[in-house]
Formats: C-alpha cells, structure tokens, sequence
C-alpha cells in the first residue's frame, strides 16, 4: 500500500486553479444560474443538482456523452446518478418513446407493458409479485409501508450511512454533519437528515453497521427484547453512496438468516444496484433472494420508473386491499414501453459483458496509476459501477468512509475530470456509472485525468 500523504496546501492551490479554469470556461453556465436563482432556490429543480458556486447546466446527450451550454462534449461517467446505463438517447429507447407517444401517455388504466415487465422482473429477481412508481422514493415509501402493514409493527432499521430516497421515513442517518453524535456501534443514533422530518419519523428509524452482523443483531435483539422488533430492515446489498462498498462474505446470507428469525421483512433496496449491476440486480449477484426488491434509476432507461416486487405472502398486502398502494402516473404507459425496450433489446448479456469489461480496465487503469505514483488510493468495481477510494484504509462501512476518505480529494477529483471533459457524480456519491455506449477510448480519457490529478497532487 502506498505511503505518499497529499499535501493540504497543494490541494488547495490546486482546488483554486480548476476552479478559476472551469468558471472561465462556463460563462452561459452562470449567465442561466443568474436567471434560474431569480425563480428557483439554488438555480436548480433539486437540491442535488446544485454546485458551489454555481452548477454548470447541460443541453444534450447522445451515447456516452453530453454537452454543456457552452457547446463542450463530456464524457459522461456521472450518467443521472446511474439511470443511463443504457447510455444517452439509446436508439431502441427512443424508439419505443416515439411508438408509444402518438398512442398517448397517460391513462391511469392498466396496459399489457406493465404485465410484461412484472413478468420480466419477476424472472429476474425472483420474486413473483410486482407494482410500478415514478422514482426510488416512492418505492421504497410505499415498500415499507407495506412491510409495516404486513408485521403490525411500526419500528425499521437502516444501514447507517445509506440512502434510500428523501420521504421522511428514511431521511434519518444518512449522515452525521457533528460525528461525535453518532454513538456507539450498537446502538448508532437515528440522526435528521435536513429539517422539517418530524421528530416521530426520525425515532422510528433505527440504523446499524453495514458490514457487521454482530452489532445489527445485538441491535436488532434489544429492539425485539423491549418490545419495538422492526417491521423491515431496508438496506442496499452494496452501498452505493460511499463510492461503493461491497458486502463481505457471509454478511448478506447472515443479514437474511437474522430477519427470518424474527419476522423481519428484509428489502434490497435495488434502485442503484438493480439493472447497473446485473439484470437480475442483487439477486442474480449475490445469491440471497430477500422479501422485497425497490427499483428505479435505470430501470426505464431515463423515463421515471420505479418498481416493488415482493413475496405472494408480503404483496398479499397489496393484493387483498389492506394496503393502499397507489400512484395516478403509476405504470405509465411511456415509462413502461422505454422500461421494456431497455430490458428486452438494450440490457442484453453482451451488454453486460461490455460493461465488466470496461470496469476491468478503468479498474487495472486507476490502480496502474496508484501504484505508478505511491499514492494512497484504490479501487472498487462491479459491472457499471466502480470508483476510487482516497483511502489508505478499506472501507467497509459508513464510520470507516467518514475516517478514511479524503474528502478534500474527492472535490479535487470531480474539477480535475471536468476540466478535462469529464463528469462524474458529485460530493460524497463519487462513484461512477458506465455506460454500455462508452468505448475503450473513453475509459482511458478518464484514467488519464485520474493520472493528472495524481501527478499534480504528488508533484
Ligand atoms: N434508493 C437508493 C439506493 C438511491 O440511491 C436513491 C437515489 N439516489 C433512491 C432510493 C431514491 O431514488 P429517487 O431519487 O429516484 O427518488
């Protein structure tokens, strides 16, 4: 393992020369921010588009890239927070969008698409039951819901650390701003993430270690023993919003063993590792089938989409009315025929045999350049996602993320790759998505950024 620590002045000189190259390559950029901030808090639609000092907005993308409002073509590692895996603009999506368009879009009566993909989705994940959403969030709002309505019990655990979408029942530990707070490994506090999450949520949220079964199940029985055992313990079978933190051997099988020894409905939330990373998301990966699967992102190739599948026994549920779950867009009929087409001709086996191949060398490429410098990181991959932890340690989990991960380089490392016709997600969600529309050439354009930003931080 490398032993060379960056230095904290460089990086700050470093962070103040990108930074003055990118502000004076977008000059439309921070004349539309001037405009958007007279009618939109942050100059943007969501809080997560947003950018210190302002965002840089885009016009197009075809591929593996898109272009800003300056006119310059990027290499798109960033790919909406891994909806595109699928890549921009793929001709069999739009495709399907411009058949089903002059159709009409919206009904709020059932299609036969819908049927298919529950079928599709059913085959892959193995778990027979499906109803469609719009996003993430609602998957995973009305899948807990579901899970509460299944096990009379109010009470869920998370992962500390982990995201599962901005409704109030999961917006609690997601991080800890003051770390001090966040209290021993068995009994980790249940932290507001942003205000206005009513107190009564937040206690109703629990959060354990990832990647430590001892500590959830000392939780997990205490929460049982005094009578407030967990509806469900809703978790990714990897994070992916640490970069991406893998699951260690054993510990998704010991995660299932303990739910199903007390009644929990245990949910993959798969929104992020869910089509990225296999067809078949974390089942087809990992082995472990758990009750309940939440999908969204990639799943309808950049429409909004999201999905449940369950168990017949948990989506009984749904299915006798005792759970009302609901949407007036739900299962639309332009989301489902661009979900279909992306499953059925784009997400193909040579697609994902694509993928692993690209990963394999932005992997051997990043780790080249690691060793070529001794510098302190390295690498984590599966399928389209992947990215470099500035990170002498192994992280595993949230608290070793906090401890571990130069924070300072990650800012460093996006105005590096943009500056030099690259994006990638920002702030602490650095990982990347590829695509199946990116080329060889475009991996080695971003291990030579990633060999700049090395040499310079070395230098
Ligand atoms: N679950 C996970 C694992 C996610 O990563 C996200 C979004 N980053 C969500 C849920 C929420 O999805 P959305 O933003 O579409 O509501």
């Amino acid at each position: 393992m490398a032993e060379c620590v960056p230095n904290r002045k460089r990086i700050a000189e470093l962070m103040e020369k990108e930074e003055k190259r990118l502000e004076a390559a977008t000059p439309k950029s921070f004349e539309l921010y001037q405009r958007a901030i007279k009618h939109m808090p942050m100059g943007v639609a969501s809080t997560y588009q947003a950018r210190d000092p302002y965002p840089i907005y885009f016009t197009h993308g075809k591929g593996p890239h898109i272009w800003t409002v300056e006119g310059q073509e990027i290499v798109d590692f960033h790919n909406g927070f891994g909806c595109m895996v699928q890549g921009h603009a793929h001709p069999a999506i739009v495709e399907a969008i411009q058949k089903r368009a002059p159709l009409g879009t919206q009904f709020a009566l059932p299609t036969e698409d819908s049927i298919i993909m529950a079928e599709h989705l059913a085959g892959a994940f193995k778990l027979p039951q499906w109803r469609f959403v719009n996003s993430g969030s609602e998957a995973t709002m009305d899948a807990i819901r579901v899970a509460r309505a299944f096990t009379g019990r109010e009470p869920i655990v998370k992962m500390f650390g982990s995201y599962h979408g901005h409704h109030d029942y999961v917006m609690v530990s997601i991080g800890a701003l003051d770390y001090g707070k966040i209290g021993p490994r068995d009994d980790y506090a249940s932290l507001s993430y942003g205000a206005g999450i009513p107190q009564s949520s937040i206690d109703l949220t629990a959060a354990v270690p990832f990647n430590d079964l001892e500590n959830m199940t000392k939780r997990i029985e205490r929460m049982v023993a005094e009578g407030n055992a967990p509806a469900c313990v809703i978790m990714e079978a990897a994070m992916m919003n640490l970069g991406v933190v893998l699951p260690e051997p054993g510990f998704l099988e010991g995660v299932r063993e303990l739910t199903k020894k007390h009644g929990i409905v245990l949910i993959f939330d798969d929104v992020k590792v869910g089509i990225c990373t296999a067809r078949g998301g974390s089942v087809e990966r990992w082995g472990v089938v758990p009750d309940m699967i939440t999908l969204g992102k990639a799943l309808a190739g950049g429409t909004p989409a999201g999905a449940i599948g369950g168990s017949e026994e948990v989506m009984e549920k749904v299915n006798d009315g005792t759970v009302f779950q609901v949407g007036t867009y739900a299962g639309n009929p332009l989301g489902m025929a661009a979900a279909r087409a992306s499953f059925e001709k784009v997400m193909t086996d040579e697609a994902y045999a694509h993928l692993n191949h690209l990963n394999d060398r932005i992997i051997a490429g990043c780790d080249a350049v690691c060793e070529k410098y001794d510098f302190p990181g390295y690498t984590v991959g599966i399928s389209s996602k992947g990215c470099v932890n500035f990170a002498l340690d192994k992280i595993t989990d949230y608290e070793s993320f906090i401890k571990t991960q130069d924070h300072e380089l990650v800012a460093l490392a996006w105005l590096y790759n943009i500056n030099r016709g690259i994006i990638i997600a920002p702030g602490r969600e650095e990982e990347w998505t590829l695509s199946i529309t990116h080329t060889d050439e475009d991996i080695d354009r971003y291990i030579s950024a990633f060999e700049d930003l090395v040499r310079d931080v070395t230098a």
